[in-house]
């Protein structure tokens, strides 16, 4: 799970306070406990020169703000890479059935759960099935996953 530094680093570094807040630690500190959006910060979304850090800084924080919608977090350190997860996904299985059927992955970039590296990820947390006004309370993910590297909060 990313950190509030690495989330500053992703941020303009100018302290300029658009965002309501004194300082982009202060920033990257409320977006990490999501009592901040990425948009709040005016000068990272409106400025060219900021356009590699705000598509990194949307790409890690993906997963937390999906978490916050789902309830779904990932426990990396207890993850072994063993692909139960991404085969057990239902959504995984519809959007990515190439690399999903085989637990690895992503072979599209619309699959929800992914191994990289030995370790899950979660992407794409709006095509969950515990995402938006149609939610369904779906575990198949937390069911198959031996070590419980993945829960619900
Ligand atoms: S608006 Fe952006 S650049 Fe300005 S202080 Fe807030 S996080 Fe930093
Ligand atoms: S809750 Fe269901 S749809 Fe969402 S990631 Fe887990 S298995 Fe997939
Ligand atoms: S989260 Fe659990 S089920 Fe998924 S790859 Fe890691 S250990 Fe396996």
């Amino acid at each position: 799970m990313v950190n509030a530094m690495e989330i500053y680093q992703l941020t303009p570094k100018t302290n300029c306070k658009k965002c309501g807040l004194p300082t982009c630690m202060a920033f990257a500190v409320a977006l990490l406990g999501r009592e901040k959006n990425i948009e709040d910060c005016t000068p990272l979304v409106d400025e060219p020169k900021y356009e590699a850090k705000l598509k990194k800084l949307q790409e890690v924080m993906e997963p937390i703000m999906g978490a916050s919608e789902t309830g779904l977090i990932v426990h990396p350190e207890k993850c072994y890479g063993c692909g139960n997860c991404v085969v057990a996904c239902p959504v995984n299985v519809a959007n990515d059935p190439r690399g999903s059927a085989i637990g690895l992955g992503p072979k599209s970039d619309k699959a929800i759960l992914v191994v990289e590296d030995g370790v899950v990820k979660c992407l794409n947390m709006e095509e969950c099935r515990r995402f938006g006004p149609n939610k369904i309370m779906c575990n198949a993910c937390t069911a198959t996953c031996p070590s419980k590297a993945i829960e619900f909060v």
